[in-house]
């Protein structure tokens, strides 16, 4: 948005930032600029014809960004995981070959770009995209968002321009997460440490966010793995492994990987004897029991949480999901669970 004022500011400002004041930037602001169309992953609806699909997804789209205008921390809690269908991209097509209505120029954002990959769900959708991509109208611009720009198809990297936009430091997110949420300075700094510099992040991972939703059940699925790889049965290993065997999307996966994680994160403060630092304090006592039966040691749960970045870095490529999850839980044991004599 920062990026589309600078784009449509009517009156900018000498040093070249928007004014942030004139009609066009405050439209931006509020979300309500007729020119600037905000995509983003969406969960599939269900709908009999590719048309029904398509006006739903756009349905789908007005009702995100209404709750967005509404609330600009708002965070969705989808109960399917969201990807880019090609219904979507058609609408973002057909929205680029309408002329602009406030200003000169029409402004694309694409939030969470790197989900704009070939899946079975929506092969033809990245390459649409990319067709777009190639050859924009004149007077449209594309601005694509990614907190993992390596993980952006190399079709896209290479026809975009990069503006890196840094990671807020941990005290701003805390102070943030204190302010707007009234989160206590404590559980604000911890939240703060697992956010990675990231408000989106950190919002995403409130406790109170999305119970029902996508990310309380990676949490869940996380748990579980968590506890097969600490387990001292083969066989609940191997169960829990099936049970929870990627079945979904590529996405999905990553995204039950980077929970796992901030499993591992609150694991290492609870095996380094800081109970009081987990993000998620309400499972402190899960944690504290995993440590004991296993003998947890900070190092090892070190070289898990580099064990499980490896493992999400290989599912951006084109190694099968399982065997990564099969070989990722033999690590995490050996890493984890101190070898009894
Ligand atoms: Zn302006």
């Amino acid at each position: 948005m920062w990026l589309a004022q600078l784009i449509l500011c009517d009156d900018p400002r000498a040093d070249g930032e928007a004014c942030g004041e004139c009609r066009a930037c405050k439209f931006v602001e509020r979300l309500e600029h007729p020119d600037v169309n905000w995509f983003f992953p969406l969960p599939r609806p269900d709908a009999s014809t590719p048309e029904k699909l398509r006006e739903k997804l756009e349905e789908a789209r007005w009702a995100e960004l209404l709750a967005r205008r509404t609330d600009p921390f708002h965070v969705p809690a989808f109960d399917k995981a969201p990807a880019y269908f090609m219904g979507m991209v058609q609408n973002l097509q057909r929205l680029a070959g309408v002329r602009p209505a406030m200003g000169t120029r029409k402004v694309f954002v694409v939030g969470d770009a790197e989900a704009m990959v070939p899946q079975e769900s929506s092969p033809e959708a990245a390459n649409a995209f990319l067709k777009l991509l190639e050859e924009p109208p004149a007077d449209t611009t594309l601005i694509l968002t990614s907190s993992n720009p390596g993980a952006l198809l190399p079709t896209i990297r290479s026809r975009v321009l990069p503006v890196r936009v840094l990671r807020l430091s941990q005290a701003e997110v805390a102070e943030f997460l204190a302010r707007e949420k009234g989160m206590k300075p404590a559980e604000a700094e911890g939240l703060a440490q697992v956010s990675e510099g990231a408000i989106g992040r950190a919002l995403r991972l409130l406790p109170t966010s999305g119970g029902s939703g996508v990310l309380q059940k990676q949490r869940e699925t996380a748990r579980r793995l968590l506890i097969a790889a600490t387990s001292q049965s083969p066989a609940d290993r191997l169960a829990a492994a099936n049970a929870i065997a990627p079945s979904g999307a590529r996405g999905e996966f990553s995204a039950g990987l980077q929970a796992l994680s901030l499993w591992l994160r609150d694991l290492m403060a609870v095996a380094a004897g800081a109970p009081e630092h987990t993000a998620y304090t309400d499972d402190a006592a899960l944690l504290t029991s995993i440590v004991k039966k296993a003998r947890v040691r900070p190092e090892g749960v070190a070289s898990a949480i580099l064990r499980v970045q490896e493992a999400h870095d290989m599912a951006q490529g084109n190694v099968n999901p399982q065997l990564i999850l099969a070989d990722l839980l033999r690590g995490l044991r050996e890493d984890l669970v101190a070898v009894s004599s």
